[in-house]
């Protein structure tokens, strides 16, 4: 019994260490203009625990109920940021602390992101995501769609949120080529729609590309902010919560 108990926290011990280690090592590969998204997603409140002793305060989630559940467990001084699809019905639920929603693919849900964040007296920071990957299962929106939307009449009108960005997705594949041209689009993207719609608004700046596998190559290609989980927390299973 007691070895076995001591066997558990040394586990336990090394799993903390190794949390620690990845963060470690990845704020040295990461330029310090870039923002650090650990993606937390399917990982418990200790788990998170262990990267937030290591100083990380950025946290990405992907699924409301799962952020809604974490987000009171947790310390208060954590940046939580949104990064999986979302449904207009449910922005409510992230409305009074989410610090940045990386996932904003329709008017309709960039409309009812206002509105949630009127009610909480806030002004929410979102990113237009494009669709750059080839897989037709991941979200996002085209170019025309994302230009219907920023001359929409509706658009003007919200004073609540503000685009600061835009995000992507490089397709799943080991092709390196194919994921750099992917990157370099949301690149020429996010210029084109800085010159023609936001050129007086500084705060329009990010550009959220770059995850576990191909980081070094979006920050290479100008990502501003990388979303990262298995290089941090191990490869995902099931559901851990
Ligand atoms: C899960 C996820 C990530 C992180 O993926 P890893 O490969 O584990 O780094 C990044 N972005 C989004 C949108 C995700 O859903």
């Amino acid at each position: 019994m007691a070895v076995a108990a001591v066997q558990t926290f040394i586990l336990i011990l090394t799993f903390m260490n190794q949390i620690a280690q990845n963060l470690a090592e990845l704020r040295r590969k990461i330029p310090p203009h870039v923002t650090l998204v650990s993606v937390s997603k399917t990982y418990p409140p200790t788990t998170i625990m262990e990267a937030y002793h290591a100083g990380q305060r950025v946290f990405g989630e992907n699924r409301i109920q799962e952020l809604a559940q974490k987000q009171p467990l947790l310390p208060a001084d954590i940046e939580w940021h949104y990064i999986g699809h979302l449904q207009s019905n449910k922005v409510k639920y992230i409305a009074p602390f989410v610090k940045l929603i990386h996932s904003i693919d329709s008017l309709k849900l960039l409309i009812n992101t206002d509105k949630e964040a009127q009610k909480n007296n806030r002004v929410i920071d979102c990113l237009l995501q494009f669709h750059i990957g080839e897989e037709t299962t991941k979200f996002g929106m085209d170019a025309a769609e994302v230009e219907a939307l920023l001359n929409a009449a509706e658009y003007k009108n919200l004073n609540h949120i503000r685009i600061v960005g835009v995000m992507g997705m490089a397709t799943f594949t080991d092709n390196q080529q194919q994921i750099r041209a992917e990157f370099q689009r949301l690149h020429a993207i996010f210029q084109r729609l800085k010159s023609q719609y936001f050129s007086a608004l500084p705060y329009f700046k990010e550009i959220s590309m770059g995850m576990s596998d191909d980081y070094p190559i979006a920050i290479e290609e100008g990502a501003t902010i990388v979303r990262i989980g298995s290089a941090i927390f191990g490869k995902r299973t099931t559901l851990k919560l």
